[in-house]
């Protein structure tokens, strides 16, 4: 079952209501930091308005819990957005209502509106379906250009296109989908998967999954001390789930099977607290001290990781080498951007916080493809169904 795209439809002289994600970061004066969310979706909104549809844009903001909360008004990004698309923006004052379907009704083909944050209603996030009903009287087709919202099972994504004969997805939401595809479905090999980040558990399912697919897989940040103790290293005071150290074995097991090449680091910087002025020194994982804790990995690590990825033709990245937030322990994750930013491979990276480590170095440019989407990204790796992707099948 296949999900139809925008340029798949017929959307001249339509109403679209398109979902995105415009959910930016504010300042505390309301000033946007940062609208790279907003110019991901200017390509369909582009599209639609040259084929002369009528564009009603959704969005959430923040969480305002199902009231109304001024600071998360989406103004500013109504202003923003119209002056990247070079002309008028009119700003709902809610998303659903007799005002607001005056407004779209009354508004020439070529026009953009935003609706007001859809959180501003509990009906959003409760997927209700009296909710939906509303948002879709303001259109004849649905798009979800929304790939980051689009593993949550909310109203605006899901219960919406039970009202609609017409929905589809956008551009964004198609390159995210078909990179992943490409990385995953029928990649280039050696596939290599890097998984980094705190905890084994946030990661576990993606794991089982991803070792199915990839040649080789490399674990690191916090996550490798409970695989570095499944096989029998003293790691000292280093994050470690004890209650999976057996899923660990297990996990290491499969790969064996499946002659999956499995990388941990064999060295780390290890710090005697968690803190960024703590004292800290290198040293292998053979010889982490017993009050130290290890936050990075080593420098020999970082050759080995970057000896596993040479001959890497598809490389699939999510989460950091270590606590990267602090100086003294982002080097392991720069490293990690500069040998995957300078491989040879398509090189796909999960948002979240590796996207944040691959801004902070700079190498944004040389990655194949940067995710617009954390948890949705991770529920791709976990091989799980997305509803607001399901929600579109079988909907030409
Ligand atoms: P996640 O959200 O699971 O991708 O985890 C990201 C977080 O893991 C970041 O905030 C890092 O600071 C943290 N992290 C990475 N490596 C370590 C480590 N060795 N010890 C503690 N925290 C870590």
């Amino acid at each position: 079952m296949s999900i139809k795209y925008i340029d798949d439809l017929d959307i001249k002289g339509k109403r679209l209501l398109i979902r995105v994600d415009f959910n930016v970061p504010l300042d505390e004066m309301g000033n946007i930091t940062d609208d790279t969310r907003i110019r991901g979706v200017l390509p369909t909104i582009d599209y639609a308005l040259d084929e002369g549809a009528k564009v009603v844009l959704a969005s959430h903001m923040g969480r305002p819990k199902g009231k109304v909360d001024k600071r998360l008004s989406l103004e500013p990004v109504a202003r923003r957005l119209g002056r990247l698309l070079k002309k008028d923006v009119v700003m709902a004052r809610d998303c659903i209502g007799d005002e607001v379907k005056k407004t779209v009704d009354d508004m020439d083909s070529n026009y953009v509106v935003l609706l007001e944050n859809l959180r501003f209603h509990i009906g959003e996030e409760k997927n209700d379906e009296s909710f939906a009903k509303e948002l879709a009287r303001l259109a004849d087709v649905y798009i979800n250009d929304a790939f980051a919202m689009s593993h949550r099972a909310h109203a605006s994504v899901v219960a919406v296109t039970r009202f609609f004969d017409v929905c589809g997805a956008g551009f964004l939401m198609k390159k995210e989908l078909n990179f992943f595809a490409r990385a995953m479905d029928n990649p280039a090999r050696p596939l290599v998967a890097i998984i980094g980040g705190a905890k084994v558990s946030n990661k576990l399912a993606a794991l089982e999954n991803v070792i199915k697919k990839v040649d080789k897989i490399i674990v690191g940040g916090g996550m490798a001390f409970t695989f570095l103790k499944a096989l029998g290293y003293d790691v000292g005071k280093s994050l470690v789930e004890d209650t999976l150290i057996d899923t660990a074995q297990k996990i290491l097991e499969s790969a064996k099977e499946r002659n999956v090449k499995f990388y941990l680091p064999v060295d780390c910087v290890v710090a005697d607290k968690f803190d960024s002025e703590a004292e800290t020194k290198i040293a292998t994982v053979q010889e982490i001290p017993k009050d130290w804790m290890a936050l990075d990995i080593g420098p020999a690590t970082n050759t080995l990781f970057a000896q596993a990825l040479q001959d890497a033709k598809t490389i699939i990245w999510n989460g950091p080498m270590g606590a990267f937030e602090m100086d003294a322990f982002s080097r392991g994750t720069s490293a990690m951007v500069s040998h995957v930013a300078n491989s040879y491979a398509l090189t796909i990276v999960g948002g979240g916080d590796t996207d944040v480590a691959v801004n902070k170095s700079g190498e944004l440019n040389k990655m194949s493809y940067i995710s617009t989407g954390g948890g949705a990204f991770i529920d791709l790796l976990e091989g799980r169904p997305l509803p607001g992707i399901e929600a579109l099948k079988n909907k030409g």
